[in-house]
C-alpha cells in the first residue's frame, strides 16, 4: 500500500552502503522508519530532499508487518535552515528531536504532538531561546504522552491545587497532591512554580523566569521525565547548559 504523509526527520542513519534509514513523526501515521534505498548513490532523486529536522511530503510504501518502511518519494516542505547556522538553536532542537526519537514508540502517536514538535522547531529556527524554553517543551510533550499529572486537582481528594492548600508533587507516581495528603511524601512546589507551570501549561511563550524558580521547574520535569519516558539526562543537561551560555 503507498501512503502520503507529512513527517519530520529525527534522525538519519546509514543501512549498507548507499542507503539510509530516516525515522520521523508525520502527522497521520505516527513516528516511521523509513528505508531510502540508494540514497547515497551519486544521482539518486532523494539527495537532498531530506535531512534532520525538515518537514517533508513523503510517499512511502507500507509494509504492515514490518516497522520498516520503503520511501518512494520525498520533497521538501521546509529545510528550518536557520537550524544549521545557529549551534545553540541547533543543540537544542537536537535534544528536542532525541526526546522524540527516544521517548516514544513506533506507530500512532498522539494528535497533538506532531504540532508541537513543528511548533518547538519552528520556534528554535525563528531565533535562539532563553532557558525557560525547554522545560515548558518537556511540560507540553509530556502532557502530550499523558505522563503528566493533573496539576488542577490533589489526586486523592480532588481538592483543589491552586489554593492555600499546598502543591506537592509525587514524582515517581506522577500525581500532584495537597499538603494534607502528601503526608510529606514528595517534592513542594512553590507558588511561583506553580504559577510558571500554569502559563507553560496553556501555551504561552516561554517567558523569562527568575533563576530559582527556573532551576525548580527544570527539577520538576527532569523528574518526571527520569521516571516516565527513558531518557538520557546528559543530553538534557547539555541542552540547557548551551540556551543559558546565551
Ligand atoms: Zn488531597
Amino acid at each position: 500500500m503507498i501512503l502520503k504523509d507529512e513527517a519530520i526527520i529525527l534522525r538519519v542513519y546509514p543501512y549498507g552502503n548507499t542507503s539510509r534509514i530516516m525515522v520521523g513523526l508525520s502527522a497521520a501515521h505516527g513516528k516511521l522508519a523509513v528505508l531510502v534505498k540508494g540514497s547515497q548513490r551519486e544521482r539518486s532523486g532523494f539527495l537532498g530532499q531530506y535531512d534532520l529536522f525538515y518537514t517533508c511530503e513523503i510517499l512511502f510504501y507500507a509494509r504492515e508487518q514490518r516497522n520498516l518502511h520503503i520511501l518512494r518519494e520525498c520533497c521538501p516542505l521546509q529545510s528550518r535552515s536557520a537550524l544549521r547556522e545557529d549551534w545553540r538553536a541547533c543543540a537544542a532542537a537536537s535534544y528536542v528531536a532525541g526526546v522524540f526519537d527516544l521517548a516514544m514508540p513506533f506507530g500512532p502517536a498522539p494528535h497533538g504532538l506532531y504540532g508541537l514538535l513543528a511548533d518547538t522547531l519552528d520556534r528554535l529556527a525563528t531565533r535562539t531561546p532563553g532557558p525557560a524554553f525547554l522545560p515548558r517543551f518537556e511540560l507540553l510533550m509530556l502532557q502530550e504522552l499523558g505522563l503528566a499529572p493533573n496539576w488542577d486537582a490533589c489526586a486523592k481528594c480532588r481538592a483543589p491545587l491552586h489554593g492555600d492548600n499546598g502543591l506537592r508533587l509525587d514524582v515517581a507516581h506522577g500525581a500532584a497532591l495537597c499538603e494534607a495528603c502528601s503526608a510529606g511524601r514528595g517534592v513542594a512546589v512553590s507558588a511561583a512554580a506553580a504559577a510558571a507551570l500554569r502559563r507553560m501549561r496553556a501555551g504561552h511563550p516561554p517567558a523569562a523566569l527568575p533563576a530559582s524558580v527556573f532551576r525548580e521547574v527544570r527539577a520538576l520535569m527532569g523528574g518526571l521525565l527520569e521516571h516516565h519516558a527513558d531518557l538520557p539526562g546528559r543530553a538534557r543537561e547539555i541542552a540547557f547548559q548551551v540556551l543559558a551560555a546565551g
